[in-house]
């Protein structure tokens, strides 16, 4: 790799970086609200409290899916810092970055997956 496409990949990566940390922040704020939404106390109207833990299963699904996502930044974070981002992890080839582009935290390359 010359100097200049490195310089690119890194400059990229550092777009990325930035992307994530404020996805990330996005993401743990929304965890938050749920959190507080699901613990506070249901209503006692009969009808009112079906919708509820109706709502609250939405929200508890949503909330799942938060963690996960969140879990999965924080991991794509930690390669960046430890300069192992953008590899493949089953065949150690780098991951072009269009795909990396689509998929932030994506671990494996496209024949990979
Ligand atoms: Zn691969």
């Amino acid at each position: 790799m010359c100097k200049v496409e490195l310089e690119n990949r890194v400059s990229e990566i550092q777009e990325i970086k930035t992307k994530l940390e404020a996805r990330l922040l996005q993401l743990e704020e929304r965890a938050h609200e749920i959190d507080d939404e699901l613990s506070e106390p249901g209503d006692d109207d009969w009808s009112e409290s079906a919708v509820e833990s109706e709502n609250d299963e939405v929200l508890e699904k949503v909330g799942n899916m938060a963690v996960a996502e969140i879990q999965k930044i924080k991991a794509a974070l930690k390669k960046i810092d430890s300069g192992t981002y953008g590899i493949c992890e089953s065949c150690g080839e780098k991951i072009a970055p269009k795909r990396l582009e689509a998929l932030h935290y994506t671990t494996i390359c496209i024949n990979c997956a």
